[in-house]
């Protein structure tokens, strides 16, 4: 349940709702608006007694039970969209956020290369896999700790942040180490201990749609982030499993205004992975920006003939420059900025 407090409510009695709802062995969450203050309280069981003993305390205005299966990732305990800060990116506000860079990290001329010429096409942040989650045990699995190292060497060289996947949650501290986001691929949406741990983590979280996942089953992912306290958490829709073969995977271009009117975190598209095409990814990067999404997160590649994973997908520096261009012309149709 979430309360409202009165726009005239004191700290002191907001300390003393939390005081009871932490008696009654609730965990609490805040949702601070322009004027007023918002307590979720979520974890312990309800009782119909506690919403008139609430509602009679000093500087309560209101009790509303959420009746969705998220609480903290739903509009209903934070009206205004959440803006997320990646250094000196913000996720969620007026300006459409590039992510660009290799599906891996290969080796050092890759991914510094890369990063210079995203950077000077217009990205905001860099992407690459330092663990690679593949189909087979036998392709490339990524170069781990050393890849790590060389993406905080492209942010060094060019000041762009990254964002990289950590697959195992006992990598989370180390991969926090490097990266300034923590990327849970599709595979582990549903990987709840993976989701537990980077909830703990001090660093915004990208969180991919599953293969299979429901709009619901992906924001009560990203509710167990948000419930350990990790509040900076962006989605990714990434296409989903349909009886299509034409394409990798369906790109789901209505995930972005439902989740819009579902939750107030932001939402970016990967019409990369979206499609597995290189020629339809800048139509579904324009598609994406046209619908509201908040970004783009999409493969770059020097060489896509030569790339270790993904090279059908990637697109290189020319393809790059020139799906920015066109995506520029349909942020501006729809009044954003990039
Ligand atoms: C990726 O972005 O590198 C990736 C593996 O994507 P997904 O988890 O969406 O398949
Ligand atoms: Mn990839």
């Amino acid at each position: 349940m979430i309360i409202i407090m009165g726009t005239g409510a004191s700290p002191a009695q907001v300390e003393q709702v939390q005081e009871r709802l932490r008696g009654w062995g609730f965990d609490i969450h805040f949702s601070q608006g322009v004027e007023r203050t918002i307590i979720g309280a979520v974890g312990a069981r309800k009782d119909p007694a506690m919403a008139p003993m609430l509602e009679a305390m000093e500087g309560v205005e209101r009790v509303v039970h959420i009746l969705t299966p998220y609480k903290l990732a739903g509009r209903e305990f934070k009206g205004e969209p959440t803006r997320i800060r990646v250094g000196p990116v913000t996720i969620g506000g007026p300006r459409v956020v590039i992510i660009a860079g290799p599906c891996a990290v290969e080796d050092c001329g890759q991914i510094v290369g890369t990063a210079k010429a995203v950077k000077a096409a217009g990205a905001d942040m860099l992407r690459g896999g330092a663990y690679k989650p593949r189909s087979s045990p036998y392709a490339f699995q990524g170069l781990e700790e050393e890849g790590l190292k060389l993406l905080a060497q492209a942010r060094a060289e060019t000041g762009l942040p990254v964002v990289t996947e950590v697959l195992n949650p006992r990598d989370v501290e180390l991969v926090a180490e490097y990266a300034d986001m923590l990327q849970i691929g599709a595979r582990n949406m549903q990987n709840f201990i993976l989701l537990r741990e980077v909830g703990r983590a001090r660093r915004p979280v990208l969180l991919k749609r599953g293969l299979a996942a429901t709009t619901e089953e992906w924001l009560m992912s990203a509710e167990y982030i948000l419930s350990e306290g990790n509040y900076d958490v962006v989605l990714c829709e990434r296409g989903i499993r349909t009886y299509e073969t034409s394409t990798r995977n369906t790109l789901d271009i209505s995930a972005v205004p439902i989740i819009k009117r579902l939750s107030h975190l932001p939402i970016l598209v990967d019409p990369s992975h979206g499609t597995g095409k290189r020629a339809l990814v800048a139509p579904l990067a324009r598609a994406a920006v046209a619908a509201g999404g908040d970004g783009i997160l999409v493969e770059v590649h020097p060489s896509p003939e030569t790339a270790l994973s993904d090279g059908p997908q990637s697109l290189t520096f020319d393809d790059f420059r020139q799906m920015m261009d066109g995506l520029r012309r349909v942020a501006a149709a729809v009044g954003r900025e990039m």
